[in-house]
């Protein structure tokens, strides 16, 4: 298999100049083959004449079908607005801002998971005021481990819906991190922040 290096070209056929054409091989983001995402910076060949991606390399396969996997595997549920207020305060109090919300939320998923931070009150919670309220907005949370740490924090909670789940960590979080203010757990997350600044 020969393999090919940005900036090579090729010739290829290209159905919207109905010839072939030299493709020049670029790093571009293409759209997945379902039309559902997009696979970002794969090698691909862009045709000279009309800029459009006619030619995608077999070395490239594995690097769409592991994007895919990963896009897939998000997990995405729909919590009242405030909730997302209490992540993004929360994040911009640890210095991390908005962008550091999915790693706060999975530093929860994981640390209640494996029982270092205690998951025994997450169901209470639910039953709070702050558990009340419309569902407006997106949280998603991207990962390989996120759906499998789910499952077993649903099983140890027993709570069965993954909105409620959801719910119940973000209120966790508020209790620990807002209200409460355990420092240990803040060391360990600004220094999280620190690492991946
Ligand atoms: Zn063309």
């Amino acid at each position: 298999m020969q393999i090919l290096k940005v900036g090579d070209s090729q010739k290829a056929a290209c159905e919207h100049c109905q010839s072939f054409q030299t493709a020049i091989l670029q790093l571009k983001d293409v759209p997945f083959s379902d039309g559902n995402g997009l696979a970002k910076n794969v090698l691909v060949g862009v045709c000279e004449g009309c800029g459009q991606v006619i030619l995608m390399p077999h070395q490239s396969t594995p690097s769409v079908k592991k994007q895919y996997e990963v896009q897939r595997k998000a997990l995405e549920s729909r919590v009242p607005a405030h909730m997302i207020d209490i992540l993004n305060l929360v994040s911009f109090e640890l210095s991390g801002g908005t962008e550091f919300v999915p790693n706060l939320v999975k530093f929860y998923l994981h640390s209640l998971s494996n029982n270092s931070i205690c998951s025994s009150g997450i169901a209470a919670y639910l039953q709070s005021e702050l558990a009340q309220g419309k569902a407006q907005k997106r949280l998603s949370l991207k990962g390989r481990q996120v759906s499998e740490q789910m499952a077993q924090l649903k099983a140890m909670t027993n709570i069965k819906s993954t909105t409620d789940l959801l719910k119940g960590i973000v209120l966790k979080i508020h209790d620990d991190l807002l209200v409460n203010r355990d420092e240990n757990t803040i060391k360990q997350l600004k220094s999280i922040v620190a690492a991946t600044a």
